[in-house]
């Protein structure tokens, strides 16, 4: 369920006619609902109301402020993977008791800060990060709470590139190596063991996966019993789909159900760390029709937004749903949806059926909240785009489309060069 309807043929941010905005800030541009992201937080904190449990919001499917902002006053949690993360967490407000940081590569730089910040958990994805966190713990004279990021080796059955609890995937620790780390962490002088955790993948639309990994992590967790080691902090990671095309993922009922029913007398909090599932579908991003060119085998809309802007459709061949903002023509083509760069990936779809546009006409890329605006790049010298936050009728640019100057920000030319 999210705000971008239609009245009268004319796509609605809530009370915000779309083509309006558009006229006033130009395209291409993000444009995320309040109401849609305070609703998907509040229903998923409701379905699992009945454990004791922290959200930690996934920061890298999107990391604007004012998104982190809305989140932080929900009383949810941050995931990060890196300083950067961790930086505008804090500065989103969210208390460090509340931030759990996954990774497999964090830099000593990165692990110092997080230290000093105090934050509630270090996921550990490797021995040797586990006793180097413990050596900068010792420097800094702090103590840092860990959770071994476990590997259950479960298939999600998702796109390749976003599985990632499967023996061939670079994150985590395998289950039999995972007691190892337990016991050498216990041993260590500046590490408290406190959770344990596993993230097997992302837009996973079935319940078993997420099963199995937790029954897994439940066994371990009564192996580390009986050796002392007792878990306070239970962490699912997130994955949890969202509808792009036809996908049917779980409702959130059956979905924390499924990982409810096995806690039931067992005194841990649940951590999850969701991140498409409470802002996917709570984003689009609006660009424009630029020309449309028939080609000899097929119909291109050439549109003002490319790859640089949406990364997914090239990275991964993800779908997008488009729509027109006015939906005032009944016939049909089928054509790619391309955007301006020089490579035969920039498209946003393939062999799409889509409304007969012409140059001018304005397309919602739907569900484009997660992952969209951070994998942005300045590819091809083009400005990143606009954020946008719609409340009711009001909206606010909530960062501003980059301009030229800002593409040779930082830059110098070496004093070697003659001139
Ligand atoms: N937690 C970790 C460790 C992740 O790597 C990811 C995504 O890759 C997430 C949470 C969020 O996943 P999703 O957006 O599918 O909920």
């Amino acid at each position: 369920m999210h705000h971008f309807q239609y009245h009268d043929n004319e796509l609605f941010c809530e009370e915000v006619s779309i083509q309006a905005l558009s006229a006033k800030i130009g395209t291409p541009f993000y444009l995320y609902s309040y109401a849609t992201l305070k609703r998907h937080f509040q229903a998923f904190d409701t379905a699992f109301a009945d454990v004791r449990k922290l959200i930690c919001f996934s920061a890298k499917a999107n990391t604007s402020l004012a998104v982190l902002k809305i989140f932080s006053d929900l009383g949810c949690g941050l995931d990060i993977v890196s300083g950067g993360e961790l930086y505008r967490g804090l500065k989103a407000g969210f208390s460090p008791d509340r931030i759990v940081y996954s990774g497999v590569g964090k830099r000593v730089d990165e692990i110092d800060y997080a230290l000093e910040t105090g934050i509630l958990m270090f996921n550990v994805e490797s021995t040797i990060e586990l006793e180097l966190i413990n050596h900068r713990a010792g420097v800094l004279k702090k103590r840092a709470p860990v959770a071994i990021r476990v590997n259950p080796d479960v298939n999600p059955k998702t796109h390749p590139y976003i599985s990632t609890g499967l023996k061939k995937n670079k994150f985590g620790i395998n289950t039999e190596a995972a007691v190892e780390n337990y016991r050498l962490a216990s041993s260590l002088d500046h590490v408290d063991v406190i959770g344990i955790d596993c993230h097997i993948g992302s837009q996973i639309t079935e319940t078993k996966p997420f099963e199995s990994a937790l029954l897994s992590l439940i066994s371990l967790i009564s192996e580390l019993k009986q050796t002392g080691t007792e878990i306070k902090y239970l962490d699912m990671g997130g994955g949890l789909g969202i509808t792009y095309a036809d996908e049917t993922p779980p409702p959130l009922s059956e979905y924390a159900g499924t990982i409810t029913q096995h806690l039931k007398g067992m005194d841990l909090d649940l951590i999850l760390e969701p991140g498409r599932v409470l802002v996917g579908n709570a984003g689009i991003l609006v660009t424009k029709v630029l020309y449309r060119k028939t080609g000899e085998v097929k119909n291109f809309v050439i549109v003002d937004a490319g790859m640089n802007d949406l990364m997914r459709p090239t990275l991964y061949n993800a779908f997008h749903a488009i729509e027109p903002v006015i939906n005032s023509k009944d016939d049909l083509i089928v054509a790619d949806v391309v955007g301006p760069i020089c490579e035969s990936s920039d498209f946003l779809a393939v062999d799409r059926s889509i409304c007969n546009v012409n140059s001018g006409d304005l397309l919602a890329v739907m569900s484009a909240g997660a992952y969209g605006y951070v994998m942005s790049s300045n590819y091809c010298s083009r400005p990143r785009v606009a954020e946008v936050m719609v409340k009711g009728d009001q909206f606010h640019v909530i960062k501003s489309r980059e301009n030229y100057s800002d593409l040779t920000k930082g830059e110098s030319l070496p004093p070697f060069i003659e001139t």
